[in-house]
């Protein structure tokens, strides 16, 4: 049987600065390190360590499974930096990627171990939060704002940065199997909507509650198990669920 050629996957792996198994004789524990190293490789941001938009997408279709099969409450949240541009025009590039950095660690420290953070592109990040009642929602969403507006960004002896985020929010719809992208536009729309009302706010789209007894609940399963039916409707709608803090 040929070599495997590992050189270009090694270089890469070294290069993130993982380590993986001693090599012995191409063992399966080091051939399968190598393989644990170039998944996460693939699916991390590199700058920011997070879940790149790749694995946030499968958390998303994970969540939307449970949603639709168990009815729980997941929320999705956009959390992008007010006048981000500003800081690199007056500070440079590299101290814009500091404040990415900084800010990932602090997103991560305002959820749960269960939730994924990950960088949705530039400057916006987005967390998806399985099994979040709507009051946590709301308490998460303020900590993560809060968390950025009361302490500084510390980037260098001398220099520290007052920054601000908006945050949008939305459920997904309960019981019924629904679209990543029409998820995250709700949410985005919330985005816009905090920026547009003054930035450093969060706005969380408010939801009709999902009136469904154990019987609906018991008769849903009870389809589903037969299978071929798929429980329709459930209807969000916009609301005015924001504060703002200018
Ligand atoms: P707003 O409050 O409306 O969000 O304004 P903003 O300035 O934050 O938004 P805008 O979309 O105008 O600018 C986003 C900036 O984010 C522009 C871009 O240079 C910067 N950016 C995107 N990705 C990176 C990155 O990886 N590193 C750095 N340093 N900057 C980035
Ligand atoms: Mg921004
Ligand atoms: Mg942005």
């Amino acid at each position: 049987m040929e070599a495997l050629r590992l050189d270009s996957a090694l270089r890469l792996i070294e290069q993130s600065g993982q380590a993986v198994e001693a090599e012995g004789e191409m063992s399966q524990a080091f051939v399968q390190s190598v393989i644990d190293a170039l998944c996460s490789l693939s699916s991390r941001d590199s700058l920011t360590g997070l879940a790149n938009r790749r694995s946030f997408a499968q958390a998303m279709e994970r969540e939307l499974d449970r949603v639709a099969r168990m009815g729980d409450e997941a929320l999705l949240l956009m959390v992008d930096i007010d006048h981000f541009k500003q800081v690199n025009d007056t500070h440079g590039h590299l101290v814009g990627d500091e404040v990415l950095r900084q800010l990932s660690q602090r997103l991560l420290e305002c959820v749960r171990p269960m939730d994924t953070v990950a960088r949705f592109g530039g400057e916006e990040f987005a967390v998806v939060l399985p099994n979040c009642s709507h009051t946590y929602g709301e308490v998460v969403a303020e900590r993560i704002r809060r968390s950025v507006e009361e302490k500084p960004f510390h980037i260098k002896p001398g220099l520290s940065l007052d920054l601000t985020v908006s945050v949008g929010g939305a459920y997904a719809p309960q019981w019924i199997r629904s679209e990543a992208a029409i998820w995250t536009e709700r949410a985005d729309r919330q985005l816009y909507r905090a920026k547009r009302e003054g930035r450093n706010g969060v706005c969380l789209e408010e939801t009709f509650d999902t009136v469904v007894s154990i019987e609906e609940k018991e008769l849903l399963y009870g389809a589903l198990n037969l299978g071929g039916y798929e429980p329709v409707q459930t209807l969000s709608a916009d609301g005015n669920g924001r504060t703002n803090h200018p």
